[in-house]
């Protein structure tokens, strides 16, 4: 097919509408299993395990053409689709290391990604990680041993904004054997493209912007035709956390919408920031598409849009005035997650205090009066009226 760009290969790349009646929306093949006419035609699906359908856990026509659309659009050979995001990046991590292996990851992954690693592996495997900031290729650099078989970066991370040169990193990597992957969840492959930056493995939680809607968990992996097969007979064969149908054909749905969603997340997300940004109750905003942010020229030169997930920190340490601050918002709903049309507000805080030793909070670089704001798809005029009230 012809290269054209993302808004038309979301419509129409890998649908073969003709042979589905001419529907404009494709079928739902809501089955568990496939039949075969006889011995040789199921001997054959056998044989050919990653492309055949033979049966759900391992592949469904709903769930190809959204892991092919999901592929082309993030420039790789290959995507496979997952039940959950933690399940591509577990799936992704235990693709990539053996017993006694050595990893090298930033230190603010999404925490259960960061606890996967730090907890999980190392008890059950012996797979032993060291955190870095990721700001410093040179810190990369230096943190990479004869073990080290992974580097795992997510750019920009969760709850600081922090960026990576992924680029520079990939370089590195490569020189040095070792496979990469990055949680590109953030910036969707709308904004950023890693694997053309030479990243190896890139993985997403479909359950933010991908989908959209807030209506489904999802997750992917995406990457080469060998890297993807291996991962789909090992860790989605044998650990089986694979997307089920409905879920595929609602992330096909969400797809079609996502540069228009995005272009709106992005226009909605600077202009809170930039109001953030302006108010005195405000201490700091952490949004890379800030001149203000530190890596804001590298999120220029790696990123081609931002979006609408930031940071801020209140101009309080003091919780009761926290507290009160979110508990004012009206238009921002208060939960975990982010990335749907709802515009969201969470605070760190109100789990990682529970969760981690005060001083391994202050080092992760958030504060007690650190939020997190999704901006929706509301518009941007009630989210800053929302605030501003709510700042008051
Ligand atoms: N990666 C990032 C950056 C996330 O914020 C999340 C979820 O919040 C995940 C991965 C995990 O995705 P899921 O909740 O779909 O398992």
């Amino acid at each position: 097919m012809p290269n054209r760009r993302p808004e038309t290969d979301l419509m129409h790349f890998g649908e073969d509408r003709a042979a589905q009646h001419g529907a404009a929306a494709p079928p739902l093949f809501q089955t568990s299993t496939f039949v075969f006419r006889d011995w040789d035609a199921i001997d054959a699906a056998f044989d050919d395990r990653t492309e055949a359908f033979l049966y759900s856990r391992l592949g469904n026509p709903t769930v190809r053409l959204a892991e092919q659309k999901l592929a082309r659009l993030a420039g790789g050979e290959r995507a496979r689709l997952f039940a959950s995001g933690m399940a591509a990046i577990s799936a992704a991590i235990l693709s990539s290391v053996d017993a006694g292996d050595h990893v090298v990851a930033v230190r603010n992954l999404y925490g259960p990604a960061n606890n996967f690693l730090n907890v999980y592996l190392k008890q059950k495997m012996g797979v032993e990680t060291t955190f870095v900031g990721g700001e410093e290729v040179a810190e990369v650099e230096a943190a990479i041993t004869d073990r080290t078989r992974l580097i795992v970066l997510e750019s920009p991370s969760s709850a600081v904004f922090g960026l990576q040169d992924v680029a520079a990193v990939a370089d590195l990597a490569q020189a040095r054997g070792v496979r990469t992957m990055i949680d590109n969840t953030w910036a969707t492959p709308l904004f950023q493209t890693p694997l053309a930056m030479g990243i190896d493995l890139e993985v997403h939680s479909c359950s933010k912007y991908l989908g959209g809607h807030s209506d489904f968990v999802g997750g992917a992996v995406i990457g080469s035709t060998d890297a993807l097969d291996a991962l789909a007979v090992a860790e989605g064969e044998l650990l089986g956390g694979t997307m089920a149908p409905f879920e595929a054909w609602l992330l096909l749905r969400s797809l079609r919408t996502l540069p228009v969603r995005m272009r709106q997340h992005e226009a909605s997300g600077l202009a809170v920031a930039r109001f953030l940004e302006g108010h005195p109750g405000v201490r700091r905003v952490l949004h890379p598409g800030l001149e203000s942010h530190p890596q804001h020229a590298l999120a220029q030169r790696q990123m081609t849009g931002t979006t609408g997930l930031l940071g801020f920190e209140l101009a309080t340490d003091n919780l009761s005035e926290i507290k009160r601050f979110v508990d004012a918002l009206r238009v921002f709903r208060l939960g975990v997650s982010w990335g749907g049309h709802e515009s969201l507000v969470y605070a760190p805080a109100i789990s990682y205090l529970k969760e981690l030793p005060p001083e391994r909070f202050a080092a992760l670089g958030i504060a007690a009066g650190t939020m997190r704001i999704s901006v929706g798809l509301e518009h941007a005029d009630d989210l800053v009226e929302d605030l501003a009230h709510a700042l008051g």
